[in-house]
């Protein structure tokens, strides 16, 4: 591993003004995906800011919502009584991912900039856009059987390998940053960059700039949610889809309905297009279908994860079935 400098702040201004001052410097929190890529030379930081003294853990509620702090512990996260009774995907995400071990280390803030696990990516002899920009995407003609179905391109086809950040992109959250400027709000949906020919520009976060909180609005009344993976083996595995779903059903009708899909692109991918099928729509078999073909009819599968497509179809159907109380 290259040497590097390490310093502990205490005020999260001081860790903004120091990041924001070296261009190879980076954010220590949990560290359970910088570390690993640091010892595999894929992040060479000349500086770590070690922000784990931080006062950036609470975790606060009340009638408007939500505020994870950027360091709140998954684990703590995923046991709180309010998590738990009022954003049960929330937990239910954070319990489906990792380890026992890693998930009392790993931060909220961290999860959301979890880089891809492709195997190129990872590996320093191998052409990686995403690592090297220009040198190729040995992906696509070799092992992609994890790979992205929705919104790659050919420059990248890499998936972000988070569970937790699926369920938050389903409940609408906004992510609290703070830089040199002061603070910032971004959507969730606005925090991913799309691929396109930058695929080494990952989020919308400046360098320097901090994550301080993720808050999420309360749920609406009366919905029904939930987070359903499948993976390989039943645990400790990352997803090869999954999904984040909210419904309400209100005379009869479906509304506020809020799908999230993980495992399928380059960031969790709300299913917009089959949001706006399934809202005002009566809960049955043939619309569940006919949405989960409208989201999946834009997908570019490659040989080895055309899969995805038939397993997404499945998890959107047999999801949205279990919440509605649809029989099959
Ligand atoms: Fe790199 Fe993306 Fe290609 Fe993987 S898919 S090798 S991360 S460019």
């Amino acid at each position: 591993m290259k040497p590097f400098a390490y310093q502990r702040p205490t005020d999260p201004a001081a860790a903004v003004t120091t990041v924001t001052g070296d261009a190879d410097a980076r954010y220590l929190g949990g560290g359970t995906n910088l570390v690993d890529l640091m010892k595999l030379g894929v992040e060479q930081p000349r500086t770590l800011v070690d922000v784990t003294g931080l006062p950036l853990d609470e975790i606060v509620y009340g009638d408007t919502g939500l505020r994870l702090g950027a360091l709140s512990r998954n684990s703590d996260v995923a046991a709180h009584p309010y998590v738990r009774t009022h954003y049960p995907l929330v937990s239910q995400a954070i319990l489906a991912g990792a380890s026992g071990q890693l998930r009392n280390v790993a931060t909220t803030g961290g999860n959301l900039l979890q880089r891809t696990r492709c195997t190129y990516f990872m590996d320093t002899g191998k052409p990686c856009n995403k690592r090297e920009p220009g040198s190729g995407c040995a992906a696509r003609e070799g092992e992609h059987f994890n790979h992205a179905i929705l919104g790659a391109t050919a420059h990248c086809i890499a998936t972000h390998p988070s569970d937790l950040v699926v369920a938050l992109a389903a409940l609408d959250a906004r992510v609290d940053v703070l830089g040199t400027d002061g603070s910032r709000e971004v959507a969730l949906a606005d925090f991913y960059l799309p691929v396109g020919d930058t695929p080494d520009h990952e989020t919308a976060l400046g360098h320097g700039e901090l994550i301080t909180a993720v808050l999420l609005p309360r749920p609406p009344v009366g919905a029904r949610s939930t987070y359903r993976k499948v993976r390989e083996r039943a645990s400790y595995a990352f997803a090869i889809g999954s999904i984040a779903a909210l419904v309400r059903v209100d005379d009869g009708v479906l509304v506020d309905v809020r799908l999230a899909l993980g495992a399928v692109a380059s960031h969790p991918w709300r299913a917009r297009q089959a949001e706006a099928a399934l809202n005002g729509s009566e809960p049955g078999l043939e619309a569940f279908e006919a949405a989960a073909e409208a989201e999946l009819a834009a997908a570019e599968p490659l040989v080895d994860n055309a899969y995805k497509v038939p397993l997404m179809r499945e998890l959107i159907v047999s999801t949205l079935a279990e919440l509605t109380e649809v029989s099959r």
